[in-house]
């Protein structure tokens, strides 16, 4: 194969979830737009299990995660069950690369290890608050007064880390210099450095942050756009800084924007549960909405193909998506939006598969119907229904008798000694049909009522409420 000089590299990206919880709808979408660019490229798309936060761990949330992934249709190249060139995809177990790492910036001068405890922390912050400052960190300005290898003597260091008092490592930000990036949705963004804190990379425990683990492994799998949620953000910096400090060349960025509560504000679980929105995507699946309205719903909060166009598959998705149309600006939250989505979905489907998605819906409330006459009711229902559960839930009346009439409808509809007569003609004249159509059905019912001297609604009406109850 003959490749120009400078072609440019397909995109290596990467979803990076910690598996803290159920899957939720933000990073529902961040594993989209990381999928939409590589498979929209020919590039790869990676999942990384960042599990090093113990303390944050929960059982079962990476099986969430996978399953989310496979029901939305996201297939990953490399990750866990997958494996590739850089395996494990687990951080949990790649704890020696940080190590090595670490070790390379301390020996360098970028990072340091620090003794100061807790409270020796805490103690600092009230000093400097009292002192005026109004929210003090270990910095530039303080690491040269804390208990560390930058202020300690060497052989005193050595001897704490033999006995092994607890200790971190921190990196080194540099004092009084701009961290300039270009980020692909925001542009240049600029960050001065004394508003960092020397972050920790190495916990006591020998563990790493998420920020030194997320920035080796980026580079060690060759990932050339991050494509994040914007809650990252400040974290870029810090993460600039440690490329920097490595030699290696940062990956591009994209942070997406906020996804918005409707009631104003980032969508948190907490305003989410009081407005009823489902934030795991795993409620969204159980609730039975179509993975392919979820992705189409997810692809523009926050993108948008700069068309009138709305509906879209996963591939079709794959082919308009680019990351130069991501909007900056907070999305709101719309869940009417999700269900028009659901019911174009539905839509799509043929009357045979969403007599097959009604069937198991229905045999939970203990209905079975024979296969001809499901696909009647679905043909029917197709257009007047958002979610294939409607089937079963909403229209009781097809699959058995209506065991109590809606008073209401009674008292409106059927005149005692009148109504029962009329609808015992129609239903006799209904039997003496040969074929049974709709058309069928409405010539009988105007001639029943004409034979009568009857309007047509003096029927209609009492003979839904016989059949249906409603
Ligand atoms: N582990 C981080 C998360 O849970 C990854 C963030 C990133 O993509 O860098 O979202």
């Amino acid at each position: 194969m003959d490749l120009a000089p400078n072609a440019p590299t397909p995109p290596r990206v990467r979803f990076a979830p910690s598996p803290t919880g159920l899957l939720h709808i933000g990073g529902l979408r961040t594993a989209l737009y990381n999928y939409l660019l590589a498979r929209g490229q020919g590039g790869a798309f990676l999942l990384r299990i960042e599990d090093t936060d113990q303390e944050r761990f929960v059982e079962g949330a990476e099986a969430d995660i996978l399953e989310s992934l496979a029901w939305a249709g996201l297939t990953f190249d490399e990750g866990p069950g997958v494996d590739g060139p850089h395996a494990p995809y687990h951080q949990s177990a790649r704890s020696g690369l940080y190590r090595e790492a670490v070790d390379r910036l301390v020996t360098s001068g970028h990072a340091y290890v620090a003794f100061d405890t807790k409270e020796e922390i805490e103690a600092m912050r009230a000093r400097e608050m009292a002192a005026g400052d109004a929210n003090p960190k270990v910095d530039a300005r303080r690491r040269g007064s804390m208990a560390n290898a930058l202020t300690l003597p060497a052989a005193e260091v050595e001897a704490r880390i033999a006995r092994g008092e607890p200790h971190v490592v921190r990196l080194k930000v540099p004092e009084g210099e701009a961290v300039v990036f270009t980020d692909l949705v925001r542009g240049a963004v600029s960050i001065r450095s004394d508003e960092l804190d020397d972050q920790v990379l190495m916990k006591s425990d020998g563990l790493p942050t998420y920020h030194l683990a997320n920035v080796v492994d980026d580079h060690a799998m060759g990932i050339t756009h991050v494509i994040r949620g914007e809650e990252w953000l400040p974290s870029t910096p810090k993460h600039v800084l440690l490329y920097r400090a490595f030699g290696w060349t940062p990956p591009a960025f994209a942070h997406l924007p906020l996804i918005l509560s409707p009631s104003g504000g980032k969508l948190s679980k907490r305003n989410a549960d009081t407005l009823g929105i489902p934030v795991s995507v795993r409620q969204y699946r159980e609730a039975g909405y179509e993975p392919g309205a979820l992705v189409n719903f997810l692809a523009f909060l926050g993108w948008n193909p700069g068309t009138e166009r709305e509906v879209f598959t996963l591939d079709e998705l794959t082919a308009a998506f680019s990351v130069e149309r991501i909007g900056q600006s907070g999305v709101q939250f719309n869940l009417d939006k999700l269900r028009w989505y659901n019911q174009q979905f539905l839509r799509a489907l043929t009357v045979q598969q969403l007599a097959e998605r009604a069937r198991p819906l229905l045999a939970a409330k203990g209905i079975a119907p024979d296969a001809h006459f499901l696909e009647q009711a679905a043909l029917l229902l197709h257009d007047r229904i958002a979610f294939a559960h409607d089937l079963a839930d909403d229209y009781g009346y097809f699959w058995s008798d209506p065991e109590a009439y809606d008073e209401a409808g009674v008292a409106k509809r059927w005149k005692p000694g009148a109504t029962a007569g009329v609808v015992r003609a129609y239903a006799d004249a209904l039997e003496a049909l040969e074929t049974f159509s709709g058309d069928d059905a409405e010539r009988v019912l105007r001639e029943t009522t004409d034979a009568q001297g009857l309007k047509a609604a003096d029927l209609i009406h009492p003979a839904r409420l016989a059949v249906s109850g409603t």
